[in-house]
């Protein structure tokens, strides 16, 4: 095991990484986990004039397959259901009517049907590790599905506070894995406190995004495997449909951890970062528009992509300071957009994205059109999950 502490995203105090943990006591602003990379590249690394990680047929399919730079201490034990090992689609003809190479990375493919499985994964696999009793988390959609399923499947109870107007697929698949929904007149936010109440007074674990450190350690694995996939190199841009952050954050991480492990050429340029967010509930897009490095919460938060109806982003500062960093960018699409790139994607590709993946078709229209986004190089579009769960918007 290499993990060596945990870091504050903002105020760069540190802390051993024992026990159950939050947020950094200091400020409450979320932790970053840090390795000793050094060392984990010992065995995390290429095999000599080889294309492959070295022992990689040894290596477990999926997410597990990077366990050195994960927190688990014994990756044998790790609560998992297959997650990870996306693949990455080439979308020839969506491209070909853009003018760009695209590139799809299609996270519909894990157990539950999100990329909320990756973080699950990681965050259960270390909840359990480390003694939790019960598990909970607010959800507006895909996360209290992937919660209650990997809460099952580590025999642990889960409660949920959902919005009442969720997708019908998340609420009724977490009842099935057993988890305890509450349905709530509100927002996630409003979630949130609903949460963050009882898990104070009867000892669940807070598993909110960003509220603890390791669900974006399961998140960060889309930018290993991205750049695996592509030859041991990162695209030109990445579009990303932004709620909480943890993908946008968690690749971005995932890329500075690979270049000082030797996976990635330290010299080499580094995507830029685009986030997609839903113009009913854009707080990042506002900001960064702004020159803000703090999201304002919208007013009155609305839009389908429920995975994107997230006010308030604890991880407001982490995000804002990727996109500068990368010098990337953020877009603002209506739901007539989001859902007209889900038709489109359907129709030219044979994927049916959640509506958050049909946002980045229509940013990206946006995005070349404006010049904001440059035509060259590849661009990767993350699909985050599958339209199945969402046939209301598409009735
Ligand atoms: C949760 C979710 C998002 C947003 O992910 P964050 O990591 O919170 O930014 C995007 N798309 C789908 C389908 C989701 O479930």
């Amino acid at each position: 095991m290499f993990l060596t502490h945990l870091e504050c995203t903002a105020c760069r105090d540190q802390a051993p990484a024992v026990g159950l943990q939050t947020v950094c006591s200091k400020c409450g602003s979320p932790w970053a986990v840090r390795y000793d990379l050094q060392a984990a590249a010992d065995t995390l690394c290429r095999a000599p004039g080889s294309q492959s990680l070295r022992r990689s047929d040894e290596r477990p399919h999926g997410l597990w397959r990077w366990h050195e730079v994960l927190p688990a201490a014994d990756p044998e034990q790790a609560v998992t259901l297959g997650e990870g090992a996306t693949p990455l689609l080439r979308l020839p003809r969506l491209g070909g009517e853009l003018g760009v190479a695209l590139w799809m990375k299609d996270e519909s493919r894990n157990p539950t049907g999100s990329f909320k499985d990756r973080g699950m994964s990681v965050a259960v696999t270390m909840a359990l590790e480390l003694g939790a009793r019960a598990l909970a988390t607010p959800s507006a959609g895909n996360a209290g599905g992937a919660l209650a399923a990997y809460g099952a499947r580590a025999g642990l109870p889960v409660h949920l506070a959902m919005p009442r107007d969720v997708p019908a697929a998340n609420r009724i698949e977490a009842g099935l894995y057993g988890a305890q929904v509450t349905l709530i007149d509100g927002t996630i936010a409003d979630c949130g406190k609903w949460i963050k109440a009882r898990c104070e007074k009867n000892g669940w674990f807070d598993l909110s995004t960003l509220k603890e450190p390791y669900r974006v350690e399961g998140k960060k694995t889309m930018g290993y495997e991205l750049v695996e996939q592509l030859g041991w190199r990162t695209p030109a841009t990445i579009l990303y449909p932004t709620g909480g952050g943890t993908g946008l954050v968690g690749m971005w991480k995932a890329f500075g951890e690979m270049q000082e492990l030797g996976l990635l050429d330290p010299e080499a340029p580094l995507p830029r970062m685009v986030a997609v967010q839903a113009s009913g509930c854009a707080p990042v897009v506002d900001a960064f528009r702004r020159g803000a490095d703090r999201a304002l919460a919208p007013e009155a938060p609305h839009t389908v992509a429920a995975g994107l109806r997230v006010p308030g982003p604890i991880g407001d500062r982490w995000m804002l300071r990727v996109l500068r960093e990368s010098m990337g960018t953020a877009i603002a699409v209506t739901d007539d957009e989001l859902i007209a790139g889900c038709s489109r994607a359907a129709k030219n590709e044979g994927v049916f994205c959640a509506p958050e993946g049909g946002a980045l078709v229509a940013a990206l229209e946006k995005g070349l059109a404006s010049g904001e986004i440059p035509v060259d190089g590849d661009i990767v579009l993350f699909n985050t999950g599958t339209g199945l769960k969402y046939l209301e918007c598409f009735a």
